[in-house]
């Protein structure tokens, strides 16, 4: 694929590295104020937290050997505690958290008094694109080994829940006789690539990004050059004009657009990122054709992986490092040390016309057929729906299903005359392909039914908020979205919706300490990108929320000029 010069071999990723002036062609920064963060590129070898020393000790890949050929025989009691809270994550697993442990308990309690002996299982899916035969498997290994779970989560992936140990080997077989894999799908890692979910078939597309995921793919995932940075690294490739892949808040991303002169390729974008310390990518300024996204992705995850921050895991993303450089030095680095070459200048992005960015609803592709998004509640679906979804594809000809970074999927290249035909058939599984507002816009992360950070239950509760909504507000049709975490973290992203809730315990009327949200206000990707405001003093508890998102959206109705969409 690569029409360019090759980028150089990955460095070595393990101590004793010291990239020097000889191979960079450039002097070594010292870094300064920051010889204490742990960043290899200047020699800081030594592990300084347990996270670090682990990884040190052990490549998170390797683990996968031991599951193999003994966890998955032995079972749980014999797993070594650095690979069951470690290095289990580099293949996807997670502990999930012991039912009936209650979200007080959650900062209080030992690790190993949260673990349950059942696993989360999180399968990669890579520009969210599975065909008939994939999505089939992933729905009998739910119905098989997950007791019918398969949550969508909001970067195209699908989570398995209830999993045990001794069946993880053959999920693996099944999964990768179909093309797929639970490779890095968690852990300090290259995690999943967001896709555009139209990518090749949107009538509007810029470019289509997926050769380029696709070698990304092939040289970065599961290789060990790349399997220990200092935490996780997000990424995106979409030449949508719809900008639907959360460019603003990932650490790397590609976006399309049109040169004057060199005509379509990728805007770069770097450093974004939610969290407790939520930041915004920001534009290189460099303009990328598609034969080279995977050398800048490469340089890019390089630069995280030998200047981050492996000091406080809080401050190792890629975030924090652009904050101290600066887009100018981080563009300079990528190019001086590590691509040795320079980029061309390119424009930005132009806004996307739309406010809603799903894809839900049916539309018309490239060769006239038509693609069909759906809405479930909160990417809660199961098995059994999975295998129907897999089987309405084949039935109305198409081999391409797609997830979204909205919980959601589509069903691609359906013949014009058959898509009322499969919004009915949809409807009657309860995937709306002209959903209400409230449906198409609520998120929900994992929550404490199976996370053991969470402090409150999410998915149920957005569930029900969404009908609730739906009996209380036919009339609204503004495009709103209510994001909603089970904790401080920000699983489901509360700092970019209109409506953002922090699961916290709060103080109900009776002096209780109950389940409830901490409401964040005015948050958006897209049109007009910018945190929601952490509303001082407002919490609300769990059972007042539908009361409280009720009239913040007639409050809105009621004040509202015309053309002017939500915004607290
Ligand atoms: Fe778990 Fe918190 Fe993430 Fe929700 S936001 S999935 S509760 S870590």
């Amino acid at each position: 694929m690569a029409s360019t010069p090759p980028p150089r071999a990955p460095r070595e990723a393990v101590p004793g590295f010291e990239a020097g002036p000889e191979a960079t062609g450039t002097p070594r920064r010292r870094a300064g104020r920051h010889r204490g963060e742990g960043q290899w590129a200047v020699g800081h070898f030594t592990p300084l937290n347990a996270n670090e020393q682990f990884k040190k000790d052990d490549d998170g890949l390797n683990v996968r050997t031991r599951i193999e050929t003994i966890y998955s025989k032995r079972g749980f009691d014999s797993i070594d505690p650095a690979d069951l809270r470690g290095r289990m994550r580099w293949w996807g697993l997670y502990t999930q958290r012991k039912p009936g442990i209650d979200g007080g308990k959650t900062a209080v309690l030992e690790p190993h008094e949260l673990d349950d002996e059942f696993f989360m299982l999180r399968v990669r899916i890579d520009g969210g694109r599975l065909n008939v035969a994939q999505l089939r498997t992933i729905a009998e290994l739910s119905q098989e080994f997950a007791r019918g779970t398969a949550d969508l989560t909001d970067r195209q992936n699908v989570q398995f829940h209830w999993i045990r140990i001794e069946d993880v080997p053959e999920i693996w077989r099944r999964l990768e006789a179909v093309g797929l894999s639970t490779t890095e799908a968690c852990g300090d890692t290259p995690r999943v690539i967001l896709g555009s979910p139209v990518a090749g078939i949107a009538a509007d597309e810029i470019i289509d990004g997926t050769p380029a995921i696709e070698e990304i793919q092939r040289r970065v995932i599961g290789n060990p050059a790349f399997s220990n940075l200092p935490r996780k690294f997000k990424s995106a490739v979409s030449g949508s004009p719809q900008l639907d892949v959360v460019h603003e808040i990932n650490d790397v991303s590609f976006v399309g657009v049109v040169h004057p002169e060199l005509g379509p390729g990728f805007d770069v974008w770097v450093g974004g990122g939610l969290s407790t310390n939520p930041r915004l990518g920001e534009r290189l300024g460099a303009w990328v054709p598609l034969e080279e996204v995977a050398d800048v992705y490469e340089g890019v995850v390089s630069i995280f992986r030998d200047y981050g921050y492996r000091r406080l895991r809080n401050r190792a993303r890629l975030k924090f490092l652009l904050a101290d450089w600066g887009a100018e030095r981080f563009r300079r680095v990528l190019e001086d040390e590590y691509l040795l070459r320079g980029l061309a200048d390119g424009p930005a992005p132009e806004l996307p016309v739309d406010a809603w960015r799903d894809h839900i609803g049916a539309h018309r592709q490239q060769d006239g057929r038509y693609y069909v998004g759906f809405a479930p509640k909160v990417g809660r679906v199961d098995g059994a729906t999975l295998a129907k979804i897999a089987e309405l594809a084949a039935q109305f000809g198409s081999d391409r299903i797609r997830t979204t970074v909205q919980q959601k999927m589509l069903i691609l290249d359906v013949p014009q005359e058959r898509v009322a035909e499969l919004t009915e058939a949809l409807a009657a599984l309860d995937l709306q392909v002209e959903p209400s507002p409230f449906r198409r816009g609520t998120m929900a992360c994992t929550g404490i039914e199976f996370c053991k950070l969470a402090i409150v239950e999410t998915k149920a509760r957005g569930a029900s908020l969404i009908g609730e909504l739906e009996r209380r507000l036919p009339e609204f049709t503004e495009p709103v979205t209510v994001n909603i975490n089970g904790c401080p973290n920000s699983c489901a992203r509360i700092q970019t919706a209109d409506i953002g809730l922090k699961g916290q315990l709060v103080t109900d009327a009776d002096g209780r300490q109950v389940e409830g949200f901490q409401v964040h206000l005015g948050g958006s990707l897209g049109l007009e990108p910018g945190f929601g405001r952490k509303v001082r003093g407002l919490k609300v508890t769990a059972a007042e929320l539908p009361d409280y998102v009720e009239r913040v959206l007639r409050r809105f109705e009621a004040g509202r000029a015309d053309g002017e969409r939500f915004a607290a």
